[in-house]
């Protein structure tokens, strides 16, 4: 007896080449079959998903879950968005560890540490050993690997390089917000991380953002560093397709503590002081993220303003982006066929912006890219990114993780994790959550809430190339 049984859906599965009407039952947590015309008293529970597209659960490789940049409201904001696993790139691990079984709302999760110059590291240019201490303390407490938030807040070029290896040596993920104490979060900070990666891997985070325009024009910039990354498959990556960014409103003595907010600001032609910061927010440049309901949302004007004053600890939001840029690097690709960048990423989670789903399906819309294409972009290839061995195709013995796609509306109606139903119709059902953690975690990270993968099975380290 089967648990679930989707019946009449369109199964679209690339990586094993499937396109057609195909039921699929589901047994626990794995894809026990797919076949046709399957007998609903075979399972315990049918649905019908008759008009609805079944693909591998969409993964969306950099979120923020965190205190630190939005909060725990980011696991419903993602179910809700049809996401099934989510990587969590901030931290604190810890933070998501102790809050995970209680609030991710039945989601597949994973966390990176940032680092960060006089928080947990000593200087911004630590040593090896220092950097060492750090990144096996992430894999101790459940994380995956390391972030560098560069032009957040920048290491030194040699201490980015030493992270670089560091993470390397004990096949640790690392991803890297371009930019260090030399260059900004910018082409030219985004050149200089290519080439600090050189022979290594690394995950070079959100490639369209260091294509604004603030060098040369946007297309230019963004042409450039396609051409870079275009020979270097040790470099995997992301894009996202949001117009804005999400930055932090902190402010000490006098300005904002991010560069980042500071570089947006200027961007719009404000101070990069509290006062130009506060006139950004007023004037509807600079959206602040607030709680509404069970989610986060971005507020504009006076009512913004008043958010930020209480507290400005919150994520803030700037129309910063490139068309150009989000376009070359949601389309591109190599002469193999393999997509430059090879994933898709919200760099949401409790940042109002999970629109992988909702703008990656208007593409496909509008003929830019294939159904197929958004799939690698969404689950095949962060999958392989990541080492998920059982995601990213819905065979028989994978994970039970599925996405229910409307095209015509450009959403997502039906989320399953694990085999079980966590989203219906944008009501999030999920409750629990899993914890992907690797082999170096503590011992006593144990249970159905943990499971440990195997970095070794990364495209980071497996050099298998995509
Ligand atoms: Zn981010």
């Amino acid at each position: 007896m089967y648990s679930l049984l989707l019946k009449n859906g369109r199964l679209v599965d690339p990586a094993s080449g499937v396109d057609e009407k195909l039921d699929i039952a589901i047994e626990g947590t794995s894809i026990a079959c797919t076949a046709r015309d399957m007998d609903p008293g075979q399972a315990r529970e049918t649905l019908d998903m008759e008009g609805e597209i079944l693909v591998p659960g969409i993964i969306d490789s950099h979120v923020h879950l965190t205190g630190r940049l939005g909060g725990h409201e980011g696991f419903y904001m993602l179910a809700r968005a049809g996401v099934t696993t989510a990587v969590d790139f901030a931290g604190p691990v810890t933070e998501i560890r102790d809050c995970f079984s209680k609030e991710a709302c039945g989601l597949n999760i994973a966390s990176l540490e940032a680092i960060i110059p006089c928080d947990n590291l000593t200087s911004e240019n630590p040593s090896s050993s220092e950097l060492e201490g750090v990144v096996l303390k992430s894999l101790e407490d459940g994380g995956l690997g390391i972030k560098i938030m560069g032009g957040h807040y920048p290491l030194t070029p040699e201490a980015t390089m030493r992270s670089v290896e560091v993470s390397n040596r004990y096949k640790a993920y690392i991803a890297i917000h371009a930019g260090t104490t030399r260059k900004g979060s910018d082409l030219e900070g985004a050149l200089e991380a290519v080439e600090i990666i050189g022979t290594y891997s690394a995950h070079l985070a959100h490639i369209n953002s260091y294509c604004r325009g603030t060098i040369r024009p946007a297309l230019e910039e963004v042409l450039e560093l396609l051409g870079q990354l275009r020979g270097r498959k040790n470099i995997v990556s992301g894009s996202y397709l949001a117009m804005v960014n999400g930055t932090s409103g902190k402010c000490i003595e006098g300005r904002p503590e991010s560069l980042i907010t500071r570089r947006c600001l200027e961007m719009g032609g404000y101070d990069q002081t509290t006062p130009g910061l506060e006139k950004a927010i007023l004037s509807g440049f600079a959206g602040v993220s607030t709680r509404k309901g069970k989610a986060n949302v971005l507020l504009y004007g006076e009512e913004a303003r008043q958010v930020w004053l209480e507290d400005d600890n919150v994520p803030v939001s700037f129309p910063v982006n490139s068309p150009e840029a989000i376009l070359l690097c949601a389309i591109s690709k190599r002469d193999d066929n393999s997509f430059i960048v090879p994933s898709f990423v919200s760099d949401g989670g409790a940042i109002a912006r999970n629109c992988i789903v909702e703008r990656g399906l208007m593409l496909v819309k509008m003929q830019y890219m294939s159904l197929a294409d958004f799939i690698l972009k969404t689950s095949v290839n962060p999958a392989r990114m990541l080492g998920l061995t059982g995601k990213g195709s819905l065979s028989p013995g994978k994970d039970a993780d599925i996405t229910a796609l409307d095209l015509e509306a450009c959403s997502a109606s039906m989320a399953i994790a694990r085999g079980k139903v966590i989203m219906k119709d944008k009501e999030v059902l999920g409750t629990g959550g899993t914890m992907l953690i690797t082999e170096k975690a503590s011992p006593r990270l144990k249970g159905d809430a943990f499971q440990r993968i195997n970095l070794s099975e990364s495209l980071l380290f497996s050099k298998s190339s995509s």
